[in-house]
């Protein structure tokens, strides 16, 4: 699923491939709650924050389960 808008989102959104990288690394588990999911129930998450001057890179970026990715978002 590819669209023009792919480049221009990449600045602050993680790509799938990155999303692969972290979900590896952590083999599955979720950052927060600690338990594993499936890849397409996770969502790659910047550790500090895009709008406190986080970047887009592995270095700064975790896997999160969906439920606790909205918490955060919501916290
Ligand atoms: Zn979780």
């Amino acid at each position: 699923m590819l669209s023009g808008n792919e480049k221009h989102l990449n600045l602050r959104a993680f790509t799938n491939s990155q999303k692969h990288t972290l979900y590896e690394g952590q083999k599955g588990i979720c950052n927060q709650c600690e338990e594993s999911f499936n890849t397409d129930q996770m969502e790659a998450d910047h550790i500090t924050p895009w709008s406190e001057g986080g970047k887009t890179e592995l270095e700064n970026g975790q896997v999160l389960c969906r439920e606790c990715n909205r918490r955060k978002s919501n916290h």
